[in-house]
Order: structure tokens, then C-alpha cells, then sequence
């Protein structure tokens, strides 16, 4: 599971005004996921219409335009797996994503050396990510390589794809909380397992403790640490356990970014009263059941 921070301004362009990016980074290092202006990074690279990654075939499924120098089946494959993360975001949050106009265009580098000769030319903040994600105007991009975490990889910056591209403004937390949510395995039910770990082994130790006012006060990704990006996976997985918890999420989501929008922490503890407390006792469950007492930290 890779360590990520959001938000940063991308040197190359010089001030934050709208964009969004995130970046998938390896376990020491940080990642930013929001900016704003046009994806310098894609048009810098790509020149005569041949895309940032010198790929000639795109693969269009839905939404989806992968951009692979050499296509095969299993890329395929996972094409089909993004299409379908689509109606798993709709139907976990109650957002209609197909009204979004936007394709998702993702740049697959043909492997992480290619991909880092890239970030190389691009921004040396790049360096080291593992995928990310840039929201302009015009795009959606998502940038990676074929590796073994490109599932995983895809499936968070495609899920910025897909909010983004249906929802003009997201709250920081909210965007990496679903982000973190639909990363993982399909079959995984949104349950981070590594983000369990950290949370649980923090609590226990005295050094965390979960304040939805605090992390949704973060509005420079520089500043999400890794254990906000675990508590923002946690307060997502917490509110979709329950049909009161399911309703304010949507609420939350389809006002985003309008003149009706409250605050989450606000309509949290409206609809759920102390959510603080709950959250815990919801960690302290998906604790017991995903982490076997070989696997929990003492
Ligand atoms: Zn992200």
C-alpha cells in the first residue's frame, strides 16, 4: 500500500488554480492530488497527437481511454474492471456518474522505467510516484505504468476520474477517502487492510484518535499525512456500513461544492450525534474481523 499525501502546486505550473492530481507513491514517499490549470505535464510530452506515453493504440471501453503502447488481454481486462468500478461507485454512493461528459484518459507507461524517464522530463515531484491523477478543464488524466500494483493504482486515480468528472468540487477528505475505498480489491468490501493496521496500531499506542473536524479543516493536500489518508478511508468505510450513514454520504456528495453544501462534520454529527466514538467502534470491528492476531501490531 503506498503512502500518499494530496495536493501540492506543480512547479511546472506555477500556482494552484483548478486541477486536480494525485499521486500513487511508493511506502516513503508522498503524493499530491490537487492543482489547478491545464495538465502541462500531458501537453508538454505529447506532440503531433501522439500521446504523453508515445502510445499509438488507445483501448476505449465506456469512459475509459487507455493509452498502451502495446496492448494485451490482460490490460483488457482491466479495462473492463474500471468500467465496472464505475457502477460500484454509483451503487456505494448513490451518484450517477454517467452523465459525466469527461472521458478518463490513462496514460499506461509500458513499464516503471519508461514511466520514470517520464516524471523525470515532467517534474522532478513526480519522481518516484507510482500514478497519478490531473484534472484540468478539458481532461481527465490519469498516468501509471504496467506494474504489479497497477490494479490498485488505477482503480484510486480512475476513482478521481469518476468523481471528479461528475462532481465539480469535492471536500479534500471525501476525494481520498472514496479513493482509498475503491482501490482495493473488488472483493475486499472497501476494507484497507493496511490502513486498518495503522489505525488500529496508533490508536492503541495513544496517538491517534479520530476528529472528522480536524481532517476536513485540511484543504492543502500537503498537508494529508498518510494517517489522514487512513482516516479518511475510515470515516468513508464507516458511513457506507449504514443505510443513516449511506444517506449522508450521498446528501454530502450531491451538494458538494454548492451554496446548500454543510459541512460534513456538521451533518455527521446532525444525522449520527457523537461520530467520533461510533468511528472507533467501527475500526475496533473491522479490526477483529480483517487483521488475524498474528497480523495486529502489540
Ligand atoms: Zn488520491
Amino acid at each position: 500500500m503506498p503512502q500518499r499525501s494530496a495536493g501540492f502546486a506543480d512547479p511546472i505550473i506555477g500556482s494552484v488554480v483548478g486541477a486536480a492530481v494525485c499521486l500513487l507513491v511508493s511506502l516513503a514517499m508522498i503524493c499530491g492530488c490537487r492543482m489547478d490549470g491545464i495538465d502541462r505535464i500531458g501537453s508538454a510530452l505529447a506532440h503531433d497527437g501522439v500521446a504523453p506515453n508515445g502510445a499509438p493504440k488507445i483501448l476505449v471501453k465506456d469512459k475509459i481511454r487507455v493509452h498502451a503502447l502495446s496492448p494485451n488481454p490482460a490490460q483488457s481486462l482491466l479495462v473492463d474492471e474500471l468500467v465496472e468500478l464505475k457502477t460500484e461507485i454509483e451503487s456505494k454512493t448513490g451518484i450517477n456518474l454517467s452523465n459525466a461528459s469527461t472521458p478518463i484518459d490513462v496514460y499506461l507507461f509500458k513499464d516503471e522505467m519508461s514511466f520514470r524517464e517520464f516524471t523525470a522530463q515532467a517534474n522532478a515531484v513526480f519522481a518516484d510516484r507510482r500514478a497519478f491523477f490531473i484534472r484540468s478543464k478539458e481532461a481527465l488524466n490519469v498516468y501509471g505504468f504496467w506494474g504489479m500494483q497497477v490494479a490498485e493504482d488505477l482503480r484510486h486515480e480512475v476513482t478521481h476520474g469518476y468523481l471528479h468528472g461528475a462532481i465539480p468540487q469535492l471536500d479534500l477528505w471525501i476525494d481520498e477517502g472514496l479513493a482509498e475505498y475503491f482501490e482495493v480489491n473488488p472483493d475486499a468490501d472497501g476494507v484497507n487492510a493496511t490502513h486498518v493496521r495503522l489505525l488500529a496500531d496508533l490508536g492503541r499506542q495513544g496517538n491517534w484518535k479520530p476528529s472528522l473536524e480536524r481532517l476536513e479543516s485540511i484543504t492543502d493536500p500537503t498537508q494529508l499525512t498518510q494517517t489522514d489518508y487512513a482516516e479518511a478511508w475510515l470515516w468513508v468505510h464507516f458511513l457506507m456500513s449504514t443505510p443513516i450513514g449511506s444517506e449522508v454520504l450521498t446528501t454530502g456528495l450531491v451538494s458538494s461544492g454548492s451554496v446548500d453544501q454543510i459541512p460534513w462534520s456538521v451533518e455527521v454529527k446532525n444525522m449520527l450525534g457523537d461520530a467520533n466514538n461510533q468511528v472507533l467502534n467501527h475500526l475496533a470491528q473491522v479490526t477483529q474481523r480483517t487483521l488475524t492476531p498474528s497480523t495486529v501490531t502489540r
